[in-house]
């Protein structure tokens, strides 16, 4: 996993009761990153999943149903 910093502000996330991370909708690709991790008994931070400070939390968990990179341009829009 990655450290738990904000990936629009790149606060660091002190309190993990206000942010958190966010899992969005996996691509193909991303399933098949998990395909592969599974299959080679690894671990790693998922290419759909990002922190979210208590700032920036709330909208990415709106939009949490569609990919991280639809996700990220609306939340940085
Ligand atoms: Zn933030």
């Amino acid at each position: 996993m990655k450290p738990p910093i904000c990936c629009i502000c790149y606060k660091r996330l002190d309190n993990l009761d206000k942010g958190g991370l966010i899992y969005f909708k996996k691509r193909l690709s991303d399933k098949k990153w998990d395909k592969r991790m599974e299959e080679n008994g690894m671990v790693g931070h998922p290419p759909y999943a990002e922190w979210f400070c208590e700032d920036h939390y709330a909208k990415a968990k709106e939009l949490k149903h569609l990919t991280i990179v639809e996700a990220m341009n609306l939340i940085k829009a």
